[in-house]
């Protein structure tokens, strides 16, 4: 006890700091489960069959430059799912989602969104191509992006990252456009 006595206010501080500790080591657990849950719920929102019919109708245009007619339901699929890509890059940039997981999922899709998003510039359709700074913040990133899985491998990601050879519908498909392809994933 004399020892406990003489050394109190060192034990105070040692008892302050574990408290500190464990203070610590609870916010970032929270954090953690914060960040995880909201990448789960924009996930949910981004794999929703609209979403996915919409990104899909994206990179068939890139591939083919065939573009939906103006206010038709294609259309309106295409710029909300544009819009629920941009929503994930916000939410990546601000850091409440771990962009690291945002990158090791959808880096193959955004990779193909690097040649547009499906439209050639359209001053009467501006809200399609304009105002997507978080989008493009993601697909900056993904074309850097390293991947050693076979998403990336056998020359498929500099395929997606090249220039598609653009084609119509109808036209006869040779390899070099089956490696460009919009159904690699949506
Ligand atoms: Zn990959």
């Amino acid at each position: 006890m004399a020892w406990v006595s003489t050394n109190k206010d060192i034990l105070s501080l040692l008892i302050a700091l574990l408290a500190i500790l464990v203070s610590l080591s609870t916010a970032l657990i929270n954090l953690r489960n914060l960040r995880t849950s909201s990448f789960i719920a924009i996930q949910k929102e981004m794999l929703h069959s609209e979403m996915q019919r919409g990104r899909l109708l994206v990179y068939r245009a890139l591939a083919t430059g065939d573009t939906p007619p103006r206010d038709s339901e294609e259309e309106y699929l295409m710029v909300r799912a544009l819009a629920v890509f941009d929503q994930l890059g916000m939410l990546s940039r601000q850091g409440i989602v771990p962009r690291r997981w945002v990158l090791r999922f959808w880096h193959a899709r955004l990779q193909l969104l690097k040649h547009g998003f499906g439209m050639e510039p359209d001053p009467s359709r501006p809200y399609i191509l304009q105002g997507r700074p978080d989008l493009q913040y993601l697909i900056d990133r993904a074309e850097r992006y390293q991947c050693a899985d076979t998403c990336c491998a056998g020359g498929r990601r500099e395929s997606r990252l090249r220039a598609p050879q653009r084609m119509r519908r109808g036209d006869q498909i040779g390899p070099a456009d089956v490696e460009w392809s919009p159904a690699e994933g949506a």
